[in-house]
């Protein structure tokens, strides 16, 4: 079968890394920027490792420069998100490139995503939440302008707090203000670790910043341990498999620890991150997994459900999704049935 029908949950995508790159080369057209050095011979984003993409992703948001072009950034992400069956999505926003950490500049970047994703709702049935993030290479500092941003506008479409960018810079705890200023404000938290570092990131997140969710953290199979501390925390992993292997971390799917992880007890989410960039999609992430490890409607609607609960929307949305989910396909009406839920996830007390 096509996954693309099967309803789906995104709670890992860089708002900026969703870009496809038409999109990128009609704007900088428009304000007459040159950006062919990012672009290879078909179109597509051009890197060799992860810093260069990191230089690529920047060079690629630059000419992202106004509220309207955010606006118009978040229909084309959010038609297309809808193309794949995803009926809620969390994108990482920055302040950083919204508006530069100042609050009132952020404020009207954010009214224009949130009046785009009000439209893409009404025209394709999609959800939009924004988890703000800071950028972890431009350092703790510019990280509580970040933070303050998300803190000021919790609950206007903003359900969360994170830190994406460079893993090998700093330490979890040097960003800790920042994360217990947006748990102050009632956010959800998460943070990118245990992609191109250890599973010491994983253990710095959990102690030092208390996250609910690890972007990443497929490196925690390294520690048998740490891996079932994991499990037994029921803090979800955002796992991005394509991005993983697109970025050389594991040579192929089937090298890929999602499934060992998801044996020993870790919840898992799947996501694509920045798809555009590692050619893939929802559908595509589904598909792989399938070939792979044989998973099949009862692993994805399961999967399906660790990602609603692991949504930082509030539970009258959560619990909006949950009806349109089981409706959408009969392994998720399986999975929501009055019967499953005795054992579910939703229940604390049960989590391992
Ligand atoms: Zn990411």
């Amino acid at each position: 079968m096509t996954w693309q029908d099967f309803p789906k949950i995104e709670l890992h995508l860089h708002h900026e890394g969703a870009a496809p790159p038409e999109f990128i080369r009609r704007l900088a057209q428009e304000k007459s920027v040159n950006l062919s050095g990012i672009f290879d011979d078909s179109g597509s984003y051009a890197f060799d490792d992860f810093p260069d993409f990191l230089r690529v992703y920047e060079a690629a948001a630059s000419v992202l420069g106004s509220p309207d072009d955010y606006a118009r950034l978040t229909a084309e992400i959010l038609a297309r998100l809808a193309g794949h069956g995803v009926i809620y999505a969390e994108t990482f926003v920055s302040p950083d490139f919204c508006g530069g950490g100042d609050v009132s500049a952020w404020r009207e970047y954010l009214h224009a995503m949130t009046e785009a994703a009000a439209q893409a709702e009404a025209a394709h049935g999609i959800v939009w939440r924004g988890v703000v993030t800071c950028v972890r290479h431009f350092g703790p500092y510019r990280s509580r302008a970040a933070a303050r941003c998300a803190a000021e506008t919790a609950g206007q479409g903003i359900v969360g707090f994170g830190m994406g960018g460079n893993e090998t810079m700093g330490r979890q705890g040097d960003f800790a203000w920042a994360f217990d200023c947006a748990r102050e404000a009632g956010l959800g938290l998460t943070t990118h670790a245990g992609e191109f570092c250890g599973a010491d990131s994983v253990r710095q997140a959990l102690d030092d910043l208390r996250v609910d969710r690890i972007g990443h953290g497929v490196r925690v199979v390294e520690d048998p341990a740490l891996m079932d501390r994991l499990a037994a925390s029921g803090v979800v992993l955002e796992l991005c498999p394509g991005s993983n292997l697109a970025l050389g971390l594991y040579p192929d799917m089937r090298a890929h620890p999602i499934d060992r992880l998801r044996r020993a007890g870790v919840r898992v989410t799947v996501n694509t991150d920045d798809p555009p960039f590692f050619h893939t999609t929802m559908t595509d992430e589904f598909a792989a997994l399938e070939l792979a490890f044989g998973w099949g409607e009862e692993d994805f609607a399961d999967i399906t459900s660790t990602a609603l609960r692991a949504a930082f929307c509030d539970d009258v949305t959560r619990d909006t999704l949950k009806e349109r989910l089981a409706a959408g396909h009969p392994a998720l009406a399986a999975r929501f049935s009055p019967d499953r839920m005795k054992t579910d996830v939703f229940n604390p007390d049960l989590l391992r």
